[in-house]
């Protein structure tokens, strides 16, 4: 029996990359050396949870925001302890969520770095990797290099490239805010000026109401193709723990959920049309993995977008206060598309043709604010260590034209169509696979599910007589 280490590297620090961490250090099959590699200062918090806003709230209610699938009531807990008001229907604030997160990795740090397992965190970017037989190196921003036994893409919700319809202007004079989440640039938005806000996704959302809670008093524009907001949550039903769906064309899925809104006021287990919405959740990657190709493709053309904004919604709290600024006739929120942009410094000028109009409109703002959220395509998405992935024939885009193509359990498939093995991804990059893979209720047990089968296969290469291991 030897008694060789293995070297876990994990890619992003976030939610699902910290998660896969706790649950490997917590795992006693394999001795592991575990090194996560996350610029940011903290771990556990990745996009979603660093904000330092305590207006960004938590889109999903504090009773289903365990960071454990093992302990419904985890975060609950946690959260009443900083605050004895908060319920299970709260909607918490996501800066107190990163504290969980980042509590939870503190705690494993100090509980465990001492037994068999270790980790370390690396603040850098990891920007190629190269894969040789069973083993891979991580190039990182500097030019450094870390081996590893097995590697977990946990790279979240990246941002997109500069749009094509950008003038350098616009670039040089920081009128242009290309990431939503740059602190520095959202307080430098003065109370007077004019913002122009693309996308209306809940990153839009999260932006109105951070700039109203500076003071901003002047016009907000937010454009989006088909101008639509997400949903408000409401507090008034009571979940169904589990719903029959088999349907495998996407119309007749769609037929069902709508006679079974419709029949609402005549069903007495069904108040409201949310209900019929998260009753499918725990039932949607199944669901998902069960339709034809053709079928999936029909539902992310057709319906995607009306999906996610009765699917990701807003706390009632948020939605008041974006109805509240809307009232004062200083929020509106245009359906259409940019067709040019002209002007410079303070006083940009853009050329937007409006849904359904044939003749364009401008629109003059001191700000624009890209608010398209995370990017899901290869082709967009702005990250060098994807594209040296694709570049090395490692990795390739989903039929779906959608995130990369992948296992259901996060295994990597390359340009061949060969499983790579040892090398694993998490979490929103397996969205077109899983369809629900970007929320805290998949990824907690999705990090469980890839700690358990990473340590299982370490064990084998480990001990390949695994009775003798259990004898030893
Ligand atoms: C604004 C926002 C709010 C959200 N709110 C909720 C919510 O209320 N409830 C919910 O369930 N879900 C929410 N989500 C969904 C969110 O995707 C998950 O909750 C979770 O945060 C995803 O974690 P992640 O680790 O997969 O991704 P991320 O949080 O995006 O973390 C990925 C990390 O990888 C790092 N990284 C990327 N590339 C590299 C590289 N090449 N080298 C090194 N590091 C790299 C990044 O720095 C980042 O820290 C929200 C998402 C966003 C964007």
């Amino acid at each position: 029996m030897t008694s060789q280490r293995t070297s876990v590297a994990i890619v992003g620090g976030g939610f699902s990359g910290a998660m896969t961490a706790v649950h490997l250090l917590k795992q006693r099959l394999a001795q592991l050396d575990i090194t996560i590699v996350e610029p940011r200062s903290e771990l556990g918090r990745g996009i979603a949870y660093s904000t330092q806003c305590p207006e960004h709230l938590l889109n999903v209610p504090a009773s289903e925001m365990s960071a454990l699938p093992q302990e419904a009531d985890h975060f609950l807990k946690f959260a009443r302890g900083q605050d004895s008001s908060i319920s299970a229907d709260s909607f918490v604030a996501r800066k107190v969520y990163g504290d969980y997160v980042n509590s939870i990795v503190a705690q494993q740090i100090t509980g465990r770095n001492s037994g068999r397992n270790c980790l370390r965190h690396l603040r850098s970017e990891v920007v190629d990797l190269e894969a040789s037989g069973n083993h891979y190196a991580l190039i990182l921003a500097d030019g450094s290099r870390i081996d590893a036994d097995y590697v977990v893409l946990a790279l979240g919700n990246l941002g997109g490239k500069q749009p094509g319809w950008l003038k350098d202007a616009a670039i040089a004079s920081h009128a242009y805010i290309h990431d939503p989440w740059d602190t520095k640039a959202i307080e430098a938005v003065c109370a007077d000026e004019d913002v122009l806000i693309i996308g209306s996704g809940l990153t839009a959302i999260d932006k109105i109401v951070e700039l109203k809670s500076k003071g901003h008093k002047a016009h907000i524009y937010v454009l989006s193709r088909r101008g639509l907001f997400p949903n408000r949550h409401t507090k008034n039903y009571q979940r169904r723990p589990q719903v029959e769906f088999k349907y495998l064309s996407v119309l007749s899925a769609l037929k069902n959920l709508r006679r079974r809104v419709a029949d609402l006021a005549s069903t007495s287990d069904v108040t409201d049309w949310r209900q019929v919405v998260d009753e499918l959740r725990p039932i949607t990657q199944q669901w998902w993995l069960s339709l034809p190709q053709s079928e999936q493709k029909r539902f992310v053309r057709h319906l995607q977008t009306y999906w996610d904004i009765h699917r990701h919604r807003m706390a009632c709290e948020i939605s008041d206060k974006i109805e509240k600024t809307r009232q004062t006739g200083k929020l509106e929120i245009i359906a259409g598309r940019i067709i040019q942009l002209g002007g410079e410094g303070k006083h940009l000028t853009i050329e937007v043709m409006e849904r359904g109009k044939k003749t364009s409109r401008n629109i003059c703002v001191s700000k624009i604010i890209n608010c398209t959220g995370p990017q899901s395509s290869l082709e967009t998405i702005d990250s060098p260590l994807l594209t040296n992935l694709r570049r090395r024939g490692l990795i390739h885009c989903h039929v779906l034209g959608t995130g990369i193509a992948v296992r259901p359990d996060g295994q990597i498939v390359d340009q061949k169509d060969q499983v790579l093995k040892g090398l694993f991804a998490i979490g929103p990059l397996l969205k077109a696979t899983l369809m629900e893979s970007v929320a805290v209720p998949e990824l907690r047990r999705q990090a469980l599910n890839l700690a358990t089968r990473i340590a299982s296969l370490a064990k084998r290469e480990d001990c390949p007589d695994e009775s003798a291991l259990e004898m030893a």
